[in-house]
């Protein structure tokens, strides 16, 4: 590591689900409760726009235990070398954190466990038992800034609202992901890195590929 970069001051935001772990919460919780083929069939539904897709699984999941969902969380594994790299660019100095389609529950705690410094998602409403009610909040919505991608979490919005909360340039972001949700984010951020990209929309647009499953190899770009 040369010390011109232990200078710098960064931000790095992290999609959580097939980029710091390898699987995706969604799948793992309907995967235990029978429900895949219906998130399938939502998630196929191309007429109906993200944040629509994120209201209606999450409707799915009603009744369900909070610690189901820790349960399922816990169960998936991190990236390789997730850990690793997660504490080297702590040591560096760099705000990091996840910005994540999926809900605060999961990425809390998996940002607690990285000791990441924050952690955004959808909020699953909970009712005074601790079960899932069905209905989910999005405060980082597509509307805020009008973005394109129309999705439940924008996280371009929600990377221009970490920079400037941790008072960081732009200029001094790095977005990493691996999915269409993550593009305007990843076009927003100085370094934008696509991580075993699922769609070639994201190689093409991102400044870095990574088809490896190994999150070591981002540290040679940043
Ligand atoms: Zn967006």
């Amino acid at each position: 590591m040369s010390n011109k970069r232990s200078e710098k001051h960064l931000l790095i935001a992290f999609d959580m689900d097939g980029t710091l772990l390898d699987g995706r919460l969604v799948f793992t919780l309907a995967d235990r409760f029978g429900l895949s083929d219906k998130v399938r069939e939502i998630q196929n539904n191309i007429l109906l726009p993200g944040y629509e897709q994120t209201r209606k699984i999450a409707m799915l999941f009603k009744g369900l235990d909070q610690q189901d969902v820790r349960n399922a969380i816990e169960n998936i594994k991190l990236m390789k070398n997730c850990d690793r790299v997660a504490k080297e660019f702590k040591e560096l100095g760099y705000v990091v954190g996840i910005i994540s389609d999926s809900y605060t529950i999961a990425t809390n705690y998996v940002a607690e466990k990285l000791n990441f410094d924050f952690s955004e998602s959808n909020i699953l409403e909970l009712d005074q038992n601790g079960k899932l009610t069905g209905n989910v909040k999005m405060p980082l919505g597509w509307e805020k800034i009008g973005c394109y991608c129309k999705i439940s979490v924008c996280k371009r919005y929600s990377l221009e609202k970490n920079a400037q909360k941790f008072k960081i340039a732009l200029e001094s972001t790095v977005a990493i992901g691996d999915s269409k949700s993550d593009l305007c984010m990843l076009e927003r951020a100085n370094i934008g890195i696509a991580f075993r990209p699922k769609q070639k929309i994201l190689e093409e647009k991102a400044d870095v590929s990574i088809k490896e499953a190994d999150l070591a190899i981002v540290t040679q770009f940043i």
